[in-house]
């Protein structure tokens, strides 16, 4: 079986969240389980040259917009799999990598560019895996071509969606520019007057997957299925959950070479020292008996900054730190400064995209919030187990599915977690971890299950290959 992934962003070419992590170690472990693939991701301006190993093709000539765009294809292997970046300039080398108005187009290119370069490596691929709305337009080329093209005849798609709230909308009258001019294709696109990639990523591809199984059931409802849970529920059958691994290889306390000391599940005086050099680092003053409560993640209303604003002065009232390592909103931003400022002993920030700052505070941390609004798979909680840090998080999507409650009479559970979407219900759990904390033997019990468990990729990449079997039978 021989696999495509596209996907906008990749580890370590690019990455602004949980995308560019798994679509980076999606690849290497569909290899360790036997299956070839190729990963086709853009050449970003932010992509570091060390990574870029080779000129593939100097030609990969685009037919665009009514005439050709010059790109390039750059090689890799740097994620551990081989890989193409598409190089076009025009498109790619900009401040950010989201953001522009033309979004939409940019990506349309990069999903056209991409099956014009298959077609120049080879054979078609059995499927075509595509990820998030930026890959829609893939999802109807495949699906329109597959009618008249000869090449596209045997290959299937799949289409994981990563975050259901952000779906590529843009002016019906751009898929002309796109070649997307057929009642076929304008219809997967339409939806409710505009045109929208992601839903034409669900309406048309084979298989469709999502990052979690609660994800996988949450998107069919109103409340997390931002106006398409009609779709989600109409192809139900034909939907499933995978929970995200995580790349042990980068993810590591034993190996880390981003944190002070490295350590493991039987010796975790190495994340004492980690502990103390976060606090200097921070200058905050290093009480080691005082808790950490971290946070790690982009400053919006998805991740649940409104519920830590409300709970973090009885965080602080209790003696506790705070640490937060995030960029975004602006308000967010401002919260973190004035609590900085209001209490500067015990509150440390970071404003700003860091990602070896991200490996000291998961091991220096006591404790990891994640009161999520809602939360497709998420990352963080189970870096946080890896390196005994036990998660408090809001009950939904892949936090749900990945963190067990602390429970004092069995001694099982690796956190804390709680339901409805209210400051009072997450300072209780916050409260309960006080009191675990305080007990050195239990909190090492919570600790030890959680950095116990086995998220790795393996496990993942065994169902995806379920799931191609599935698309292709
Ligand atoms: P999402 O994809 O919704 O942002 P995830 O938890 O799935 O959330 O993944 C977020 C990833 O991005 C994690 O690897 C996390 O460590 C990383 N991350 C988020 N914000 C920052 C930041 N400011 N600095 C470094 N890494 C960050």
């Amino acid at each position: 079986m021989r696999v495509a992934v596209i996907s906008a962003e990749a580890v370590p070419y690019s990455k602004t969240g949980g995308l560019g992590d798994v679509a980076g170690a999606l690849p290497k472990a569909l290899k360790a389980v036997g299956i070839d693939s190729v990963l086709i991701t853009p050449c970003y301006w932010q992509t570091k040259g060390e990574h870029l190993w080779d000129t593939a093709i100097h030609d990969l000539n685009v037919d665009w917009r009514g005439g050709i765009y010059p790109a390039k294809a750059f090689y890799s292997e740097a994620n551990g799999s081989p890989t193409f970046l598409i190089d076009a300039p025009s498109y790619f080398h900009r401040d950010s990598i989201y953001g522009y108005r033309e979004d939409h187009e940019r990506f349309a290119f990069f999903n056209h560019a991409a099956l014009v370069l298959l077609k120049r490596i080879g054979a078609a691929p059995d499927i075509v895996h595509l990820n998030d709305w930026h890959c829609g337009f893939a999802a109807v080329e495949i699906a329109s071509a597959r009618r008249w093209d000869p090449y596209w005849q045997n290959t299937r798609t799949v289409f994981s969606i990563h975050n259901m709230a952000y779906q590529g909308g843009f002016g019906m009258d751009d898929l002309w520019k796109f070649g997307f001019g057929d009642a076929f294709q304008q219809n997967a696109f339409a939806l409710d007057g505009h045109a929208s990639a992601m839903k034409a990523g669900l309406a048309v591809s084979d298989i469709l997957s999502t990052v979690s199984p609660t994800y996988a059931k949450e998107i069919q409802t109103a409340e997390y299925g931002y106006g398409l849970e009609w779709l989600t529920r109409q192809r139900s059958d034909r939907l499933i959950g995978i929970t995200n691994g995580v790349d042990y290889d980068v993810w590591n306390p034993e190996t880390d070479k981003d944190i002070p000391v490295n350590f493991n599940l039987s010796d975790l005086s190495g994340k004492a020292e980690c502990k103390k050099a976060l606090l200097e680092h921070f200058s905050l003053p290093v009480d080691l008996e005082r808790p950490i409560f971290a946070n790690i993640t982009r400053l919006t209303a998805q991740k649940g900054i409104d519920l830590m604003m409300q709970v973090a002065g009885d965080i602080i009232a209790a003696g506790a730190y705070i640490i937060s390592l995030g960029s975004g909103e602006k308000k967010y931003e401002e919260f973190w400064q004035a609590l900085r400022n209001y209490a500067p002993q015990q509150v440390g920030i970071y404003r700003g995209y860091n990602e070896p700052l991200a490996h000291f505070i998961e091991a220096g941390a006591d404790m990891f919030m994640m009161p999520s609004k809602f939360e497709p798979c998420g990352l963080n909680q189970m870096y946080s187990l890896r390196y005994g840090t036990i998660p408090i998080v809001r009950a939904v999507g892949g936090l749900q599915d990945t963190v067990q409650n602390w429970d004092a009479v069995s001694s099982s559970g690796n956190g804390f977690k709680f339901g409805p979407y209210r400051a009072d219900r997450f300072l209780e759990r916050i409260y309960e971890a006080l009191f675990a904390y305080s007990d050195k033997e239990a909190w090492s019990v919570i600790q030890q299950n959680g950095m116990r468990e086995d998220h790795s990729w393996e496990n993942a990449a065994r169902k995806y290959v379920q799931l191609y079997q599935w698309a292709l039978s």
